[in-house]
This record gives C-alpha cells, structure tokens and sequence, in this order.
C-alpha cells in the first residue's frame, strides 16, 4: 500500500491567478483519497495529480468562503457527467446543501449518483468519520464565519508486519503460513520446532496522523486537539508584519504557525493559504523556522509525505 501523502492542489488565499489556485489537497490515506476543501480550479489540479476522480468517495469543506468550496460544484458535475453511480459523501457547514441543490435544481440536472451531507455544527473536537482503518475529527477553528480543520488518524492495527528476509530462510513454509504470524502467532516446523514470531515479524506499522487548520486566526485552543501529528497544515495568509491585518480578518502569520507547531510538538509543519501580496513563499518559510524548525512552504502539486 502506498505510503500516507497529503498532495497540494492549490495553497493560496482568496483570488486565483494564473499560477495559483485557491484551497483544496488531497489526502491518501490506507487505500482512501480525501477531498480537503475544494476551491475553484480543483478539477484541473486533479487532472495534474492524476488522481483519479472515482476514488473521491469523502469530501471535507472546513467552511463557506468561496476560496475553499468555488470549485465543488464544477467536480460535483463532472462526477455526473462522466456517469458516476458511486455516492460521495460531503462534510460541511450548514448551507451547502442548499447552494448545491439551487445550482442544479436551475440547471434541471438530476444526478446520477447520491450526495450524502453530514453538516457539522460542534463548537467542539468531533468525530465525524469512522471506517475500520480511519478515523476523521472536526476541529474548531477561530475564523469570520463558522469553520473546521480536520484530523485525520489511523487506526491502531494488530496486523504485524512479516521479515521476509528471514521467513524466506525457512524452507517449509507456505504462504497460508503468513496469516497467522500477521496475527502474532508462533511458527512450528515439521519436526516440531518452534520459530518465535518475534524472529519472524517487525511491529505493526505506528499510528499516522494529519491536522489541516484552514482558515482561522491565531487560536491556542487548537493546540490541545493536534497534539504530536506528524503532518500539521497550519494558514500563515500573513507574515510577521502584517500581524494586525491577519487579526482584523481572522487569518495567522507564518510566525504563528510556526508557535502552534511547536506548542503542539508535531513533527512537521506546512504554510499555506497565502495571500497574494507576498509572492515570494520562502519569506513565509524563512520566519517559521525561527520558531519551529521542521516546515516547508507548501506548494501546489507537490505531495508531502507522513513519514519520512
Ligand atoms: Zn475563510
């Protein structure tokens, strides 16, 4: 299975311009592709990426500014015109729904497939997701309008990872075998002696996990909810200078971040929803990592792994 990566479509703020587009990421995560937020341009992005369009099954819009949903309703037609039957369920705020079905109850168009929405109301961490591998939290955000981030984690598994290197050392085992030191078992040869699983197998793989906090203002109470994530993706829309503009408009600076980084001990830190006044990205880079050493000014279609 691929390693968990989170892909940047568009990492800019506000207005697209013919180099950047506005929110929207995708998430792969044990066999799943996670829409995050889908600002206008994400269809081109995705075409990019070459991710392909019928494994979205999960769409997650932190909040109704038209930077981080312009582009939904584009997909959401797409979708149909290529004759999706495969449901897509929508995490948003409240009123969404009623955008979406205004737009195409005018356009007489019935879509071939389901759109189940799960609005989020919590002013509180909720879980708002659950499979057998993952599991999916809202995180509230300090922003102009209602709004969440999202953590993501895996789920912890028993499934022990096989030493090939060593089990190929034993001659008489099979591959029906496997399943049962997965599951922790001893091996027993013909003549009855025992092979430990620990001499056979590694540790289940360790617990994943991924923090997106777009859009919101400098906010402590997030730190406590994306304690030790190894991928935060925090808004710097400003720098340092313009600290009284990011307030006035309930965005961060990258030095904020940076701080809510390093508060959280997460392992590494992404800048994104830049404002377009600053052009160059390594200014953001530059002021965090006074602060918060691991960071990276995201760039769009570039994929950021969980673990290095
Ligand atoms: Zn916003």
């Amino acid at each position: 299975m691929k390693k968990p990566s989170l892909t940047i479509l568009g990492c800019h703020s506000s207005i697209p311009t013919n180099k950047f587009y506005p929110t929207a990421q995708i998430l792969e995560m044990k066999g799943f592709s996670f829409l995050i937020d889908c600002g206008e341009g994400t269809q081109v992005q995705l075409k990019k990426a070459k991710i392909k369009f019928n494994k979205i099954i999960h769409i997650f819009i932190s909040h109704l500014h038209g930077d981080h949903f312009f582009g939904l309703i584009g997909l959401l037609s797409t979708f149909h015109l290529l004759g999706r039957e495969k449901s897509v369920s929508i995490y948003a705020p409240k009123g969404l729904k009623e955008i979406i079905d205004v737009h195409f109850k005018w356009s007489y168009t019935k879509l071939k497939y389901c759109i189940d929405y799960i609005e989020l109301s919590s002013k509180k961490l909720e879980r708002i997701m659950e499979n057998e591998k993952i599991e999916v939290f809202s995180i509230p955000l300090k922003h102009r309008i209602y709004t969440n981030g999202f953590l993501f984690r895996e789920k912890p598994s028993n499934i022990r990872k096989l030493n090939m290197k060593e089990i190929q050392k034993i001659p008489t085992i099979k591959i029906v075998d496997y399943k049962n030191l997965k599951l922790g078992k001893d091996f027993k040869t013909h003549d009855g002696k025992i092979i430990p699983n620990w001499k056979l197998t590694f540790d289940p793989p360790k617990i994943l996990s991924y923090a997106f906090c777009s859009d919101t203002s400098f906010y402590l109470p997030i730190i406590e909810h994306i304690k030790y994530v190894d991928l935060l993706y925090h808004e710097s829309t400003f720098l340092k200078k313009e600290e009284n503009r990011a307030m006035n408009t309930g965005h961060s600076t990258a030095n904020q971040a940076a701080y809510i980084a390093k508060e959280a001990q997460v392992k590494k830190l992404l800048l994104g929803h830049y404002s377009n006044r600053f052009p160059n990205l390594k200014e953001f880079e530059k002021e965090a990592k006074k602060i918060f050493l691991n960071v990276e000014a995201s760039e769009p279609l570039k994929t950021y792994y969980l673990e290095e």
